[in-house]
């Protein structure tokens, strides 16, 4: 599995760039906050800590770097649990970072210790074990949980979420005993998920409370065309479908759908969004709406404090993708080691992880302003759509499936404000590949 690869394509893919980008000016730079860094604490283990602790590691070879994580591995990619649980990697085959990477970088690391209390006004932090950890930064890099519905009988033995490697792990071992599965929520890791079990040759229902699956990603008629696409290889959906109750005595054993639906299962994954992990911050006086609320530094209510990722809202957002963590991670540690750098917000870029079929999307999905114009492209036959957004001149987003190699290309041409004019008479033939013909 090409697991360093996929994660550096997703490496700093900020929207508008951020100022941060001047790196080499770092090294002249010689600020107050040099002299008095002297240890900094992060939270949470996950692309935006390590991110935030990697940066201030390669400009600062002596302050001190401590890592908390509640779970027990060192490093590794999340984004691909939803393919890990289908196929026979092994826990060291997703590891980013190992126990030697932490070592050579003299970074200090506590697996399976989670931070309990924060004292924002005398900086120390208070780990599980009731150690008191002073700091001069904390990040604060908590991530989030998948948001778990009060729906009856959603406690049953076999009905899971997935969010961290214990949980692949679980579900991996749990569905070698199983025919069926169902999945709740037809978003982007949902539908990852059914493929992966799909092929371990379970019969996979996917159920999607709105008309049409990837809603956030997708509009109807790319939806549509990823759904055939998907039932082709077996997987069964209902939209506009919503979970009543997961029936069985201790183990689930049917799903009661909308008003009389029972679909027999013996296993569920919950996969219907994210709640961000802010209870430590809100008991500590930390600023939180949904998210920990931060400027555009990372910055939250108290200067020393950062939070960074799936856990930090920004503006009213929280992105709740890799590529937005690990610029935020990057941001962070930059203001920490005394530069001014502007988080100005992440591309939303959506790469589907399923087997043999490629499906981008990014920025925006549909028309919004009266300047604003679409392409769209559809070819049943091959299994083909493609919609873009464009004001005339430059590129606004789009969904590509099926178009081997043309959705990165198209997003860089958004990143790097290259004009699409040229191309699109090309586009408007369903002639795609132009892209690639032209440098
Ligand atoms: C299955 C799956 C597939 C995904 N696929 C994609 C994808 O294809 N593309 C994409 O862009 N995004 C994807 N995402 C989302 C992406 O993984 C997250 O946006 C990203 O990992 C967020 O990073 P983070 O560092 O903010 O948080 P996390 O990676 O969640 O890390 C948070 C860490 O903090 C630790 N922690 C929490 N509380 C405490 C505490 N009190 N004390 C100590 N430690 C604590 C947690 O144990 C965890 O290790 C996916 C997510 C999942 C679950």
């Amino acid at each position: 599995m090409d697991i360093f690869i996929w994660e550096r394509s997703l490496r700093r893919t900020t929207l508008f760039g951020t100022d941060s980008e001047n790196f080499s000016r770092l090294e002249n730079i010689k600020s107050d906050m040099d002299t008095q860094l002297e240890k900094v604490l992060i939270i949470g283990n996950g692309a935006a800590g390590m991110e935030a602790a990697s940066r201030i590691r390669e400009k600062n070879k002596t302050v001190e770097i401590t890592i908390f994580t509640e779970e027990p591995y060192h490093f590794y990619s999340r984004i691909h649990l939803s393919t890990f649980i289908g196929d026979n990697s092994s826990a060291e085959d997703i590891t980013i970072y190992p126990k030697s990477w932490y070592e050579k970088n003299n970074i200090q690391v506590f697996l399976h210790t989670s931070v309990v209390k924060v004292n924002p006004l005398e900086k120390f932090v208070i780990d599980g074990t009731w150690k008191k950890h002073g700091y001069d930064k904390l990040i604060i890099a908590t991530g989030a949980y998948p948001f778990v519905p009060p729906i009856q009988g959603v406690e049953l033995k076999g009905v899971f979420t997935l969010r961290n490697l214990q949980d692949a792990l679980r579900i991996k071992k749990f569905m070698k005993n199983c025919k069926d599965a169902v999945i709740i929520g037809g978003g982007i890791l949902g539908i990852e998920a059914a493929a992966s079990l799909n092929k371990n040759d379970l019969a996979v229902t996917v159920i999607e409370l709105a008309g049409f699956i990837m809603p956030q990603q997708l509009n109807q008629e790319g939806a549509l065309a990823l759904q055939k696409i998907l039932e082709k290889r077996g997987i069964n959906f209902r939209t506009s479908a919503r979970v009543q109750i997961f029936e069985g005595e201790s183990a689930l054993k049917s799903i009661l759908v909308n008003e009389n639906e029972h679909i027999a299962t013996q296993m569920a994954i919950l996969s219907i969004g994210i709640s961000p992990n802010i209870g430590l911050a809100k008991e500590a006086g930390i600023q939180s709406n949904r998210g920990i609320v931060v400027n555009n530094n990372m910055q939250t209510n108290f200067k020393d404090i950062y939070a960074v990722g799936d856990v930090a809202e920004i503006n009213g957002t929280i992105y709740g993708i890799w590529p937005a963590a690990v610029d935020q991670g990057l941001v962070a540690a930059d203001h920490i080691l005394g530069l001014s750098p502007t988080y100005r917000g992440s591309l939303p870029l959506h790469i589907l992880k399923v087997a043999g079929l490629e499906l981008t999307t990014f920025g925006q999905k549909n028309i919004i302003h009266r300047n604003e114009h679409e392409v769209i492209y559809h070819n049943p036959a091959d299994d083909q759509f493609a919609k873009i957004i464009h004001d005339g001149e430059y590129i606004l987003g789009a969904i590509i499936l099926g178009i081997p190699g043309i959705g990165f290309r198209l997003e860089r041409l958004l990143k790097k404000k290259k004009p699409i004019t040229d191309y699109l008479s090309y586009f408007e033939k369903g002639d795609w590949n132009i892209l690639k013909r032209k440098k």
